[in-house]
């Protein structure tokens, strides 16, 4: 699959030096992210347990997996231990959830807290005053096996590129405000935001991570609803 070698190359090219790159490889199988692994890619987008857990068991045990999808309640205990980071704690309840699943698992999950600044009713996470206020009520330091390392958000589906970049600046200024309230500038540090259609744009208003998938692998089918 040499196609998928030089996307990565291309992509790579486009990207700063700090901005971390993940490669979503929902639905795609082991040969197609051997072959991304073999251009040099370590960091990988899964947004459906089971299939995080079947790659990760069969694949190179130093690959960083990154669950993206919505997270169930039910599916923690599956993912904590084999995600690298989780960016899709969409509401206090869940990652509480994920806090007390750790503590049993003794281990320390690190996540981002999405947030929901798209017009779209269907995008999962924190709207930003429900964000802020979550944040400023402390619940969060009492949290001792989560590690909140910022935050992910996604633009609405539009091509309006004036929209889909007012969006992501709110998501870093949301960014700002939510590392003073938690005051650790020093693991509080993550922006996950912009996939293929609008990377280029997430990075301009200061994205860490870009999670990209169809520039990549190609087109998945369309029968699959990402992550929900
Ligand atoms: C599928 C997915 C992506 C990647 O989307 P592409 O448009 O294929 O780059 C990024 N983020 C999330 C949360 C996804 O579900």
């Amino acid at each position: 699959m040499p196609a998928i070698a030089a996307n990565i190359a291309r992509v790579r090219q486009h990207l700063a030096p700090h901005v971390t790159l993940i490669a979503v490889s929902k639905t795609y199988g082991a040969e197609s992210i051997m072959a991304a692994y073999g251009a040099g890619q370590r960091d990988f987008g899964e947004n459906r347990p089971q299939e995080l857990l079947r790659k990760a068991a069969e694949l190179p045990q130093d690959i960083r997996w990154h669950f993206i999808g919505h997270l169930q309640s039910n599916k923690v205990k599956m993912v904590a231990p084999c995600a690298h980071l989780i960016h899709s704690i969409d509401s206090a309840k869940l990652l509480h959830e994920v806090n007390r699943v750790c503590e049993t698992l003794r281990l320390t999950a690190r996540c981002l807290l999405q947030v929901h600044v798209a017009q779209e009713e269907t995008k999962f996470g924190f709207l930003p005053d429900e964000l802020l206020s979550y944040l400023r009520s402390g619940a969060a330091n009492a949290l001792r096996s989560v590690q909140l390392c910022g935050l992910m958000g996604m633009a609405s589906n539009t091509d309006d590129m004036g929209q889909v970049r007012r969006e992501f600046r709110l998501i870093k200024q949301l960014h700002g405000q939510a590392r003073e309230i938690t005051n650790r500038p020093d693991i509080f540090t993550h922006i996950s935001m912009g996939m293929s259609g609008d990377y280029a744009v997430a990075i301009e208003e200061g994205a860490t991570m870009v999670r990209i998938g169809s520039l990549i692998f190609g087109e998945r089918e369309a029968a699959r609803p990402e992550g929900r």
